[in-house]
Order: structure tokens, then sequence, then C-alpha cells
């Protein structure tokens, strides 16, 4: 089984993951459910079998080669580079134990569509902790908040690296996102600025690393302590300071 690595391929080879990750899924008939880099099919052929209308995305010919001669709907090429609206015009799951070097800004182009009904990631266990952490979390930071605006993340499970051929070098884990249809009514870039600001001086306390945006009275006004640190504030907080910024 040759691998590329400029392809972050990585091959799922432990059943029992394969199993634990399609019972998590638990795809049924007439369901979309579109799978991000599906490589030698260790997860297609599964959900192949329950009558789901599936399309998957493959950057490498090869395997997307290998897999239409099994009557496959692939999409040959990067999955960045794909208008991923016109994909999804309909209710679409989203799977995929994708590489690890596209996640982010992958996650962020799901975020932003309108079908998506919810999304179930084998990620590095280093992103899935920093994505699903709480305020206070020594791995809550800027990510943890962008991405709890957008879904309601939840850490299923962790997968050791000897689960995969070729072993990555990290511990991975599966993680299930659900679009939040209850999303604070805040502007995105409002919100960016706000959180952006302050991790990028996440030791300071919150009067100091949003100096150029609140003053210390308006954080008061807000019902948030100056003297917090970044780390500390919830979504919620940061949603306040961000339509702050936005009225003045
Ligand atoms: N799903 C398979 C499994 O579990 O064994 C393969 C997982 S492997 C970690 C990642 C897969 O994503 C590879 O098949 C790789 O070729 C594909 N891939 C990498 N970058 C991609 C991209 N930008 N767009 C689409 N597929 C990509």
């Amino acid at each position: 089984m040759g691998a590329r690595k400029r392809f972050g391929q990585n091959f799922l080879t432990d059943q029992r993951v394969v199993q634990r990750i399609i019972t998590a899924v638990s795809p049924s008939t007439d369901q979309h459910i579109l799978e991000i880099g599906p490589g030698h099919g260790a997860l297609t052929s599964h959900l192949t079998s329950f009558g789901c209308h599936l399309q998957v995305i493959e950057i490498d010919r090869d395997l997307a080669q290998a897999l239409q001669a099994k009557n496959i709907d692939v999409i040959v090429g990067d999955v960045l580079k794909q208008d991923l609206a016109v994909i999804t015009t309909g209710p679409t799951r989203v799977v995929g134990n994708l590489p690890y070097n596209i996640s982010t800004p992958l996650l962020f182009r799901l975020f932003a569509l309108d079908n998506i009904v919810d999304m179930h990631f084998m990620l590095q266990k280093e992103v899935v902790d920093r994505l699903t952490a709480s305020p206070g979390n020594r791995d809550y930071g800027r990510l943890s908040v962008m991405a709890q605006y957008q879904c309601r993340p939840e850490k299923l499970f962790e997968v050791s690296p000897s689960a995969f051929t070729p072993s990555p070098k990290v511990i991975s884990a599966v993680i299930r996102m659900i679009p939040r249809s209850d999303k604070p009514d805040v502007a995105l870039p409002d919100l960016e600025k706000v959180v952006t600001t302050a991790f990028t001086q996440r030791r300071k306390t919150i009067r100091n690393a949003l100096s150029s945006l609140l003053d210390e009275n308006t954080l008061v006004s807000l019902n948030i302590d100056p003297g917090q640190r970044p780390d500390t504030l919830s979504l919620d907080e940061y949603v306040r300071c961000a339509k702050t910024i936005a009225e003045h």
C-alpha cells in the first residue's frame, strides 16, 4: 500500500476503529454523504452499504480511479479548490479521515455552508482538543471560540497511531460537529477581530489585550472583569465585545 506523504496519506487499517466511526455516523438510506479523502476506501466501502447517496472528493488520481472503477461517485481534485456550495445544494453529512495539513482551512469553508447536517472527522487529537476546549482550559484559544460560534463540537474517541498504515507521528481523535442553528447574533468579521486581537496577547489581561478596541469602562459595562486573561472569556463574552465594537 504505497502512501504519498504530500497528500497526508495515513490509511486506516484497524477495522474496530472503522466500525466505531461508521457507528458514530450511522448513515441511513436517502441521506447525502460527502466523504473527503476516501483513500483506499476504508470508510467508503462501509458507507456505500447503507444505501445513502455517497459522493467523495479525492486529490490522488490513482486512488480516485480505483474508486471510480467500483462505481463510486468521485470528484477528482483538491477539496480546497472545489465550490462546495454547488456540491452541497441539499442537506449533506460530511465525513472524513482528513489529511491533517488541510483540516483547519477546510473546517472553516464547511462552516460557511448552509446545508451541512453534521460532520464527523478524524483529526489530530491536539486539534480536536482545541476545537472542544472550554474557557480556562489550556487548549482554549482562537480556534475554540471561532469553531464553537459555528458549531457544537463533541470529541468522540481517540485513535492510536497503530490504527493506520503508515502510522502517523501523532495521536488522532474523532470529532462530531453539528452546525448551530442558534448562532450568536454578531457579524463574523467583528467577532474574528476581537478574538484574534485578544489571543495574540493571551498572557495579558483582557483590559490590555483589547485596549486598541475597547476601554476598561466598556468591559465593566459588559459585565466582563478587565483583569481576566483572554483564555478565560466565554464565547458569549467575546460576542458582547464584538457587538460593542460594531456599534462604535
Ligand atoms: N479515508 C482514508 C482512510 O481512512 O484510510 C484515507 C485517509 S488519508 C489520512 C487522507 C486522504 O485524503 C488521502 O486519500 C489523500 O490522498 C486525500 N487528500 C489529501 N489532500 C486532499 C485534498 N486537498 N483534497 C482531497 N483529498 C485529499
